[in-house]
């Protein structure tokens, strides 16, 4: 028999640190150069927030030829390779580097390794932009390992020199088993200096964890080529949710799926506007799942401030950010 409705709210869900200023980024180049501003890839992997970009004034492109020479690009918060930079400076672009800070420390500890003269095993996912970026900060020096399975046949030319490095957006339980896999076979491995998953994904992580032991049915907002998202669809499923799945708007929700469902767990991407999930819950409380109960397993705080090309005005005002300020998106 089907008990009381209601929904589990995960927190923290949707927006992350590096998110927020990527989409500031754009914002304020708009404001400041006029459109259009050009961007290399999605700047997040969110449908809803590349189409209200695009709707101001934003292009998006796949490659930096694709922009008019001497204009304005901004580089995605997924990151760039050094290649990228080199073509756009040749082509004259005026790049602002909207590259999440927690990224760009995956690539330093990509550049020393190599320098040093070690393998690098990057965990991450094959044509994921990430792990494009990092992978060409030293191609000589890196290899992506794809899983845990992967882990298994993947050579090294000396086993007393690897150590491995990680995309940020992974299924922390999943890069832990490639890693158990890895050492087995090089016991040598090295670990990371610290941890390269970063604190928005690993924190979803943990809430939903909490959320779904719960719940007959998790529904995760967030678009299909956004890596953290499609973690909780998974991580759901593996500590106990009946169902997942994963939209991009609440009218993709199924009617079908509600069939002797209780309690519904709900989250959202690390590149989900709120605006998205309060959707879904106007649309869960009309169809009876109106008690709404929060499961917070963490603080977030954290802002970054914007691109340095995009710190201060012409008047010479200061990002309201670097001085502490709060982030202007919800
Ligand atoms: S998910 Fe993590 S690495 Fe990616 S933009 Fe957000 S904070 Fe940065």
């Amino acid at each position: 028999m089907q008990g009381h409705k209601r929904v589990l709210l995960a927190a923290p869900r949707g927006y992350c640190a590096g998110v927020d200023r990527a989409v500031v980024a754009v914002e304020k180049a708009l404001e400041r150069y006029g459109a259009p501003v050009y961007v290399r890839k999605q700047i997040v992997h969110n449908i809803h927030v590349v189409t209200e970009l695009e709707a101001a004034g934003a292009i998006f492109v796949d490659e930096v030829d694709e922009v008019p020479a001497g204009a304005h690009v901004v580089f995605s918060a997924h990151g760039v390779s050094p290649a990228v930079v080199s073509a756009a400076s040749d082509r004259g672009l005026q790049a602002i580097d909207a590259t999440c800070p927690l990224v760009t420390k995956v690539h330093r500890e990509a550049v020393r390794f190599a320098k040093s003269d070690y393998e690098i095993l990057l965990i991450g996912h094959e044509g994921h932009e990430e792990v494009e970026g990092t992978a060409g900060e030293a191609p000589e020096h890196i290899t992506i390992v794809n899983s845990p399975d992967h882990a298994d046949e993947v050579e090294v030319k000396d086993p007393s020199k690897v150590v491995w490095l990680s995309q940020t957006t992974l299924s922390v339980d999943e890069t832990m088993e490639t890693v158990r896999r890895l050492r087995v076979r090089f016991p040598h491995l090295q670990d990371p200096p610290s941890d390269d998953i970063c604190y928005a994904t690993q924190n979803r992580q943990v809430a939903i964890k909490k959320v779904a032991k719960d719940a007959d049915l998790v529904i995760v907002v967030g678009s299909a080529n956004s890596s953290n998202s499609v973690r909780l669809v998974e991580v759901a499923l593996e500590y106990g949710a009946k169902a997942a799945y994963r939209i991009d708007y609440a009218d993709e929700i199924e009617q079908s799926w509600f069939d002797g469902v209780a309690t519904v767990g709900v989250t959202s991407g690390a590149s989900v506007p709120e605006v998205l999930v309060q959707e879904v819950l106007a649309d869960l409380a009309g169809a009876g799942y109106r008690d709404v109960e929060e499961v917070k397993t963490a603080e977030e705080d954290l802002l970054f401030s914007l691109p340095k090309e995009l710190r201060s005005d012409a008047a010479g005002n200061r990002d309201d950010r670097a001085l502490g300020g709060r982030t202007t998106r919800p």
